[in-house]
């Protein structure tokens, strides 16, 4: 998919080739970088952006854990989400706010090092159906909570989801399922997993995990179909009499899973409660489900935002 032509550039609107160029800095040799996924999706009143106040959140913290300067703050940042839309015509999108160490610099010490904040936009399709994916457990486990900070999204840290997603599609797999240091069910390289059986809905404690915005959106919805949620320590034999598996992530909402290899593989694919949920999820972000309107924040002027 092709990103939409404008992006935003420190403070101001920029032309997508203006940031095609990358040169030797502190981000692109150590990780020094981070990022967000945030979705906007169509409504009856126009585009909304889908809990921006937690993405903004995460972004910001993830900046303060890394030190690293913004060029933004809070109120700045979300105007310049907004007119991005604007200024693209987008409404169904994706939006990825980024900021590195972007001086030339040599060595680890990135004090006083200048940052770059950018964030680029791509018109994303609303997919109704979303094809079921085969995951492997990886050799390699998620990072231990304490070896890094997993409340920030550091780009560092992705060359362990990077290592596992390369590892199980050698082996004829699509994504990785991580386990945590101590053998328990992490999540995957870049989404969080749910467990159904029955009405009941398991999903790995918070610990070495990333606290998912959508994971944390599922668990409060869940409810009003009628499910019990628990956050659990999960071993890998827990996935074996599963009814229905799904990840979850902001840019892909639910993704069933339909084998895991060595633990989960039903013998007739059942759906049905991954779509319901995903049916359900769909309604609130596209403005329907009156309780949950607070979570959008309209791109439009002169209505009101959250
Ligand atoms: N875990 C990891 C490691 C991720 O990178 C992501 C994507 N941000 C998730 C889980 C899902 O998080 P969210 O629902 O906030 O997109």
């Amino acid at each position: 998919m092709k990103p939409a032509k404008i992006i935003w550039k420190n403070n101001h609107l920029a032309q997508l080739k203006s940031a095609k160029e990358l040169s030797f800095n502190q981000g692109l040799n150590y990780g020094a970088c981070i990022y967000e996924g945030v979705r906007c999706y169509q409504t009856p009143r126009g585009p909304a952006i889908f809990r921006l106040p937690e993405h903004r959140k995460r972004f910001f913290n993830s900046a303060k854990i890394l030190h690293l300067p913004l060029p933004f703050n809070q109120i700045e940042f979300t105007a310049a989400v907004k007119t991005l839309i604007r200024k693209n015509h987008l409404t169904n999108a994706y939006l990825r706010p980024i900021a590195y160490y972007s001086d030339p610099k040599m060595g680890i010490n990135v004090l006083n090092s200048k940052s770059t904040a950018l964030i680029f936009a791509w018109p994303w399709k609303i997919l109704r159906k979303k094809p079921p994916v085969r995951l492997a457990i990886t050799r390699y486990r998620r990072l231990d909570p304490r070896t890094v900070n997993l409340n920030a999204k550091i780009a560092g840290y992705y060359a362990n989801g990077l290592l596992g997603f390369l590892d199980v599609r050698q082996k004829g797999y699509d994504e990785p399922l991580f386990l945590d240091t101590k053998g328990y069910v992490a999540e995957g390289a870049v989404n969080n997993i749910f467990v159904i059986k029955g009405r009941r809905i398991y999903t790995p404690q918070l610990g070495p995990i990333l606290s998912g915005i959508t994971r944390n959106t599922i668990i409060r919805i869940a409810r009003d179909l009628g499910y019990k949620i628990s956050e659990i320590k999960m071993k890998p034999s827990f996935l074996k009499n599963a009814d229905e598996i799904f990840l979850t992530g902001t840019g892909t909402e639910l993704t069933p899973v339909s084998v895991i290899r060595g633990y989960f593989q039903p013998k007739i694919i059942s759906l049905s409660a991954s779509q319901r949920i995903q049916t359900y999820y769909s309604k609130i972000v596209q403005g329907e489900i009156k309780k949950y309107q607070s979570w959008l924040t309209f791109v439009k002027k002169n209505k009101k935002t959250c």
